[in-house]
């Protein structure tokens, strides 16, 4: 079993906090598609193993991909590699491409899943992210979504905006509960470098959160969707019982994948690989058969890294007997000491056999991560 993810990388604008590998240059997209495509081809092989448990379309902004330019993708996949036992197909879109239309023609190509960045319920929250939709899009996308035949609907909000109220995010976190989605994502605003909201940070135009703040509203999420009947299953990721992204899901729990696009990155079990991240470099090297990757085999501490941070941030943790069997000595003497200490700090449980973070220690999860992880001098 394994995955896919496709970056797209096209916008027709930039939100103002976002750091992902995206163009504005919609002329590019013709020469995209023949690369992805080709790409598609020259890794059909990537695997070895039989069929495709997942498909991700991600961003950049898929919706911004007519409906030819998708037949011409998956047309593409479904030649080169084993869809017959495929479980999720899911497509990123933006609320104000959603159109009955677009939905149902998605839907005929396979698509059973549909992750909608919809961020706030306020209109002046929009403006000031520079999101290319309003509130009333929203709405409207949301019902167009659970009326088409697309019943698994995610929605992504944010928080630690500098200037949204209390009152705000609780309305966000109402509405988002009416909306009777399957699965909410809720991250909280960071300031990457290279954003405008970096930027605006470093001259003082917008200052973050204190981390009690931020505390509070990541407590009213959690504490309203689970009493909606929301799974926190990860950190920022929350579903009705049995609806879990199963794609992000295989992620967390060290499968296989393989990323195709600019940026996207894949992973076989030991060597994790990444794409340039430059659409014209990329189409360039794809189409002209240069190398269009870097990659990195992973150590047994990489491998131990890992897994301590994805695990951690799920609700099922990590195996404890996964530290028992670290065959490098003074990573599993680390190992054992600093597991020990946060066990004695009430910030992490074994439960079952499994180690996780407490239920009032969530927030602090990034944290308790970095207090586990290995580093080497080199
Ligand atoms: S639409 Fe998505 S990918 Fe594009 S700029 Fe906004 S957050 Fe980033």
């Amino acid at each position: 079993m394994a995955g896919i993810y496709a970056h797209i990388p096209f916008c027709y604008t930039r939100c103002s906090y976002c750091d992902f590998y995206k163009t504005t240059d919609q002329s590019l997209k013709s020469s995209f598609i023949n690369a992805i495509c080709k790409e598609i081809l020259l890794q059909k092989d990537f695997f070895n193993i039989d069929y495709i448990k997942t498909l991700y379309f991600g961003g950049g902004t898929p919706s911004v991909l007519t409906f030819t330019e998708w037949q011409i993708i998956f047309e593409y996949l479904r030649s080169n590699f084993d869809f017959t036992q495929i479980e999720e197909i899911t497509v990123e879109v933006n609320p104000d491409d959603v159109t009955q239309e677009y939905i149902k023609g998605l839907h005929q190509l396979g698509v059973n899943r549909v992750s909608m960045g919809i961020q706030s319920f306020h209109d002046a929250h929009l403006r000031k992210m520079n999101r290319r939709h309003n509130a009333k899009q929203a709405h409207d996308a949301i019902r167009i979504l659970k009326e088409s035949s697309v019943n698994n609907v995610s929605i992504d909000l944010i928080y630690g905006l500098p200037y949204m109220s209390w009152d705000e995010w609780n309305r966000n976190i109402d509405l988002a509960i009416d909306a009777d989605v399957q699965h909410i994502s809720a991250y909280h605003l960071t300031f990457e470098k290279g954003t405008p909201y970096y930027e605006l940070l470093k001259k003082g135009k917008l200052k973050e959160l204190p981390e009690e703040v931020s505390f509070d509203q990541f407590e009213i999420l959690v504490k309203k969707l689970e009493s909606a009947g929301f799974e926190n299953y990860e950190i920022s990721n929350f579903a009705k019982p049995g609806l879990y992204s199963k794609h992000n899901s295989s992620y967390w729990t060290g499968e296989p994948y393989l990323g195709i696009g600019p940026s996207a990155h894949s992973f076989d079990g030991k060597i994790r690989r990444w794409n340039v991240r430059d659409l014209v470099g990329y189409s360039n090297k794809v189409t002209s058969g240069k190398g269009f990757w870097e990659d990195e085999i992973l150590s047994p501490i990489d491998i131990y890294n890992e897994r301590i941070m994805l695990g951690l941030r799920t609700s099922k943790g990590f195996d404890y007997e996964f530290i028992n069997q670290l065959t490098n000595s003074d990573l599993k003497v680390f190992a054992f000491r600093e597991v020990e200490k946060q066990l004695k700090f009430g910030n992490i449980e074994v439960v079952d056999g499994w180690c996780k973070v407490t239920r009032d220690k969530k927030f602090i999860t990034d944290r308790i991560i970095s207090d586990l992880f290995y580093v080497t001098e080199d």
